[in-house]
């Protein structure tokens, strides 16, 4: 029978029942699959050393049939497993200290391919730093493996990496020959990658090493395209769908805005107010996410959209995830809005129920045109007269019922999402495909700078002289400790014990202590004494709201600054500087070789720059929830990498997608079916039109 792409793969010669089920474990179901079951890594056999020319000191890659085996005790406990390798030139032993489980995986009579240092201990002995097992005991057919890129692939129970390594080897030609380029010509050459056929082929039979990355470039665009294909469909849909206020850039509220504010707008400020005055004079509807660092002046941003709503008979709301981001955002509102003669409603949780019902019948009747609250702003009793206008402060606090009940009291009105928590753009891209984004990069001018130092537990009594030293200049500091689930109860007695010998090292400066385990009311009686200046030192855990502003605050100490992540580094960096004077962000490690990332994170302040080098750091799999962004699963891209393959990606698909919205057209056809493979709900998008 002739093999098609959507063949079974059951019915692959040397596949059959056992093995399919094997194989659906990893994804893989029919022909086509196989082709893009891609090795996780490579072994280079390109130089492989014959056994008798090994010498000591040399870093080698030898290829040998296990000849004996052993598993060693040591005087120190620490059993070794050790086996000897032979070529046609000689023998040599390799040694595992402490892995003594590969006795059960490694067989004499099996060719392994091993690579590490060669060390001298009783002769020549080499150290593998990594080996795999190349045929079993009798088994001929992968002798001949010099000159090879050995590509190695996720196995399962009942299918080793050998067995799949056989099978594509031998299906690749056959399959590979029925593949369609699904790709148009003009934007592959564009994008300069190779054909897909030729990307397959360099993906499982690398000619050398690195070899097969023009072909996981390939791949990797493909997947990317794919997705900015769904999600343009999708912005598409939801712009048609819905269209959306148009408002009149009177020039009224807005302009007086501006003559009123105490300062310039930076640069990124100006650009996002133009960009969102540009949306909301528009009729499409405005779905736009303005990211920035705490402070970098978003609220400011949105408090002009917010006018332009005013200034054309309409209300605007701005919800903030807790009480007291809440309060915050409404004293600067209500102060930026003083000179103007607005006077921003307040909606909070810890208001009187009178207090509460007053203030919505006043929203009900289109009294009150500003509103800034909390969750109680979706409570069904909250009604607006004619709301135009809905922000969202730390939108992903929210969840998505959550906003979309704030939206659903107006018609349709602008919606403008704020995030403290920047991300790299080609993250933010795959996230938040279906929404605008703006960015705002520069901190205003007129703050105080902040130096981040990296110190260790020796400096701790010269870093807790400074602290008191800033206390008695009258400023304010934190002391941030890591509280990892795992050993919570530890971290939150070294916590407390650290609160209490801070206050008695501090005193008569006033220590407070907030950790996740405290009640709601009394944390925020902790924060609001730290805030009003009553407690100088606050020691927490890192459930320090993102959006505290304590300008007073100038010292921010980080221990064990090796468990965060540096974008989280970053946000506890952003609680200081905050006022004019210099601030200090000391980062105390519990060890010196914590220190070269932490060196890198102390030489910038940009919240992108962090978030790029932390992509980088953590890779994409490590980040929650991005691997499957918004159910993409991304197999061959790599967002720290493919910055360019992302943007270009999702510029063609917007592009491809306003011309062609549902792929109709016969040269898109190709186009349609992969998406359809890929992202059956996504599909669906296509379908409507
Ligand atoms: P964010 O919401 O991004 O944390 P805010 O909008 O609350 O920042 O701004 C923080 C503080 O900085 C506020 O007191 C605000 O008035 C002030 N501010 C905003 N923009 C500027 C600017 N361009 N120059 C100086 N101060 C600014
Ligand atoms: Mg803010």
């Amino acid at each position: 029978m002739a093999i098609a792409l959507d063949t079974s793969v059951q019915f692959l010669r040397g596949v059959g029942p056992r093995r399919a089920e094997a194989f659906h474990r990893l994804g893989v179901r029919v022909a086509e699959d196989l082709l893009y079951h891609a090795p996780h890594r490579y072994l280079d056999a390109t130089t492989v050393t014959p056994i008798g020319k090994a010498s000591v000191g040399r870093d080698i890659t030898v290829v040998g049939r296990v000849v004996s085996k052993a598993v060693m005790p040591t005087r120190r406990r620490l059993r070794i497993f050790r086996a000897v390798l032979k070529d046609a030139s000689g023998v040599i032993e390799c040694a595992w200290p402490g892995q003594a489980f590969l006795d059960r995986t490694i067989k004499a009579g099996q060719l392994l391919l091993v690579t590490g240092p060669v060390k001298y201990y009783h002769g020549r002995q080499l150290a593998p730093r990594e080996y795999v097992i190349l045929a079993e005991e009798g088994d001929e057919g992968a002798l001949d493996t010099e000159g090879l890129v050995l590509p190695v692939y996720p196995a399962t129970e009942g299918l080793s990496h050998r067995v799949i390594r056989k099978l594509i080897g031998d299906h690749l030609d056959t399959l590979v020959a029925q593949i369609d380029d699904a790709l148009p010509g003009h934007l592959r050459q564009q994008a300069r990658l190779i054909p897909l056929k030729q990307a397959l082929v360099a993906l499982h039979r690398p000619s050398k090493p690195k070899g097969w990355e023009p072909g996981r470039r390939r791949l990797a665009f493909d997947e990317l395209f794919d997705m900015q294909l769904v999600v343009a469909r999708a912005r598409h849909l939801a712009k048609e769908a819905t269209e959306g206020l148009r408002f009149e850039l009177k020039r009224e509220l807005t302009s007086s805005l501006k003559d009123a504010l105490p300062f310039e707008l930076t640069k990124g400020q100006k650009r996002a107010v133009r960009e969102i005055t540009d949306d909301m004079t528009s009729t499409t509807r405005m779905h736009r996410l303005l990211m920035g660092d705490v402070g970098t002046g978003k609220t400011v941003v949105a408090l002009f959209a917010m006018l332009l709503a005013l200034e054309n008979d309409y209300q605007a709301v701005f919800m903030a995830p807790t009480e007291l981001l809440a309060e915050q955002h409404g004293r600067t509102i209500q102060q930026l809005l003083a000179p103007l003669g607005l006077v921003p409603e307040m909606l909070l949780g810890r208001l009187s129920a009178t207090e509460k019902s007053a203030i919505r019948r006043r929203l009900a009747s289109g009294d009150a045109r500003i509103v800034v609250g909390t969750h109680a702003l979706i409570q069904e009793t909250t009604s607006f007269h004619r709301l135009g206008l809905v922000v969202i402060d730390e939108q992903h606090r929210f969840g998505v019922e959550q906003r979309a009940a704030l939206i659903a009291k107006g018609q349709h009105p602008d919606v403008l999402l704020l995030s403290a928590t920047p991300i790299p753009r080609t993250l933010a891209l795959t996230l938040y495909g279906d929404l605008d984004i703006c960015e705002l990069r520069e901190r205003p001018i007129g703050r105080g700078d902040i130096s981040t130092s990296v110190r260790t537990n020796r400096d701790r009594a010269a870093v807790y002289k400074f602290v008191k030293g800033q206390c008695e200049a009258g400023h304010q500091a934190y002391v941030v400790y890591p509280v990892i689930e795992e050993s919570e109860k530890m971290d939150l007695k070294a916590a407390t014990t650290m609160a209490q010998e801070l206050t008695k090292k501090l005193a008569p400066h006033e220590v407070g202590l907030v950790h996740g385990r405290l009640k709601a009311e009394e944390r925020d009686g902790v924060m609001r004494r730290f805030r009003d200046g009553r407690v100088a030192v606050l020691v927490a855990t890192t459930v320090i709201e993102v959006g505290i502003d304590v300008p007073n605050a100038t010292v921010m100490v980080v221990e064990h600054p090796e468990r965060f992540g540096l974008a989280q580094l970053h946000q506890l960096r952003g609680r200081v500087g905050r006022g004019e004077g210099e601030s200090h962000c000391i980062l105390l490690a519990a060890t010196e070789s914590a220190h070269p990332r932490l060196k890198r994170f102390a030489t910038t302040l940009d919240g992108f720059r962090i978030a790029e080098l932390d992509l980088q750091e953590r890779g994409m799999g490590e980040l929650v929830g991005t691997r499957q962004a918004g159910g993409f699963n991304l197999r061959f891209a790599d967002l720290a990498e493919d910055a360019d393959l992302v943007e270009l990606a999702r510029r063609e698909a917007l592009g491809l997608i306003a011309e062609d919205p549902v792929l109709a057209k016969r040269e898109h056809h190709p186009l349609r079916r992969r998406i359809e493979r890929h992202y059956e709900r996504g599909m669906e998008l296509f379908r409507v039109g």
